[in-house]
């Protein structure tokens, strides 16, 4: 839902609340809902005792915005059944400076001209199989293989590939580890070639394409995803799209973190990553999420070369959500938020509030869930702490940022990476969540769109030129 439709329903809901009414008066629903329990509404006191005040940096590095997102639509290409289709990918980086962005803020009239200097993006598009297609009579599984592989493998205005980001990051090619190593537990070949093989390893310089030594089908490193154990050639490949897509999107901002890591670490104080969404994955891909932790870990960890008794946190990065259970609890709570951002600000200048969301919180108060469970909210799928932020000009927003040490079911301030400085970058966007217009991100989500014409290469015009010192 997107966060614009939480006030005014639509009189299409409203109209179908007149069945709902037997559905609730059925016994069996009734059996079933005493059974059920749903997250209660969080209390003012509760909310305004977890809240904390975010400092203005005392010395803003941030000068940069990288925005990533994408989206993708299903394209029918044979209308008789049973019917084919393809599904279009679409995404990419955006990048701009925050002094574009506050002078765009001071005019009244923006220009076309004027938001062209924001239009700077990386960009990506692939057509992927995704029913009843077959490439070179293979069955759809491995037509599905054989088309993200080449398409990991282009290079993009000879940038680094997207295979070069997720060998980079699988194998953590960041530090000198001589025991990197993954294993596929099955062969991606077994349900075509009956291939028996378990337990195959793929190291870093296993190439991008290898044979299995026992039945001579073809392995990709992209099999690591294991996307295509959810592919069958009658169900057809629609569940894999969306898990597709948020890998792909957290492939492209790796790819640019990747890229400034080679050209000059130190730049990387400069950028601040935006992506639309939780910084997480679902699905089968969240395999990706212990090497993002560990990435994450090792780049807040860098040391300054010039003193290395020094650390520099290294990476700015935070999700941005604009639907869900989250958004909806952060409207709930509103006021409780604005109440202490004002007495905040009575006392002098700050970025915002913000409350750290906590396993227990979340599953008290947000998601139906047991707080003391084993198993804490996020654990495998996420590579951040979740946070609610009421920025200076009242913005609201739902944030994921990083963790120092991988995950914490109840993250201090000091736990999220570089927090002061991101949520101060995020305060600058001055976007209000409730017209949906988080300025990047909703810049992004045009400039990505299918419709667009290609633009052009990200670092090679921006980074290269404009801030190599
Ligand atoms: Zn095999």
């Amino acid at each position: 839902m997107a966060y614009s439709s939480l006030h005014g329903r639509k009189p299409m809901e409203r109209a179908s609340k007149i069945s709902h009414t037997n559905i609730i008066a059925s016994q069996e629903v009734k059996d079933l809902l005493a059974d059920c329990s749903i997250p209660r509404p969080a209390d003012t006191q509760t909310v305004q005792d977890l809240l904390a005040r975010v400092p203005q940096p005392a010395n803003q590095t941030i000068k940069h915005v990288i925005a990533v997102d994408g989206s993708f639509s299903e394209a029918l290409v044979r209308d008789e059944y049973p019917s084919a289709t393809i599904t279009f990918f679409a995404f990419g980086s955006l990048i701009f400076k925050l002094d574009d962005l506050r002078q765009l803020d001071r005019q009244t009239f923006i220009a076309p001209e004027d938001l062209a200097k924001l239009k700077k993006i990386q960009r990506y598009q692939f057509a992927l199989p995704t029913r009843n297609i077959s490439r070179n009579g293979l069955g759809l599984q491995d037509s599905i293989r054989l088309t993200l592989h080449e398409f990991l493998e282009r290079h993009v205005d000879g940038e680094s590939s997207l295979y070069d980001t997720l060998r980079w990051l699988i194998f953590r090619r960041w530090t000198s580890n001589p025991d990197a190593r993954r294993a596929l537990r099955y062969c991606p070949n077994k349900d075509v070639n009956q291939c028996a093989r378990e337990e195959i390893v793929l190291t870093p310089d296993t190439p991008y394409r290898s044979e299995c030594a026992s039945c001579g089908g073809p392995i990709y490193l992209a099999d690591v995803l294991r996307l295509h154990e959810l592919v069958d050639d009658e169900q057809g490949a629609s569940s894999v799209t969306y898990y597709l897509l948020s890998a792909l999107e957290t492939l492209a901002l790796v790819n640019v973190i990747h890229a400034l890591w080679d050209l000059k670490p130190i730049l990387l104080r400069e950028f601040l990553f935006i992506k639309d969404g939780p910084l997480a994955l679902f699905g089968q891909v969240f395999s990706l999420i212990e090497p993002l932790r560990d990435l994450a870990n090792f780049l807040s960890s860098y040391r300054d070369p010039a003193d290395q008794s020094r650390v520099l946190p290294l990476l700015n990065v935070v999700g941005l959500e604009k639907s869900g259970s989250f958004v909806e609890h952060a409207v709930q709570i509103e006021k409780s938020l604005d109440k202490a951002l004002s007495e905040a600000q009575a006392e002098g200048d700050i970025a915002g509030v913000v409350l750290p969301l906590s396993n227990e919180y979340i599953y008290k108060y947000v998601v139906p869930g047991n707080p003391g469970g084993t198993i804490t909210y996020g654990q495998t799928t996420y590579w951040g702490g979740k946070l609610i932020f009421k920025a200076r000009d009242g913005s609201t927003y739902v944030a994921t940022v990083p963790t120092l040490g991988g995950h914490k079911s109840a993250p201090r301030l000091d736990d999220y990476i570089n927090l002061v400085d991101v949520l101060d970058g995020v305060s600058e966007l001055r976007c209000s969540m409730y017209d949906n217009a988080l300025i990047p991100v909703a810049l992004a989500n045009r400039l990505v769109s299918l419709s667009e014409v290609p633009s052009s290469r990200i670092l090679e015009s921006f980074a290269r030129g404009t801030i190599r010192k």
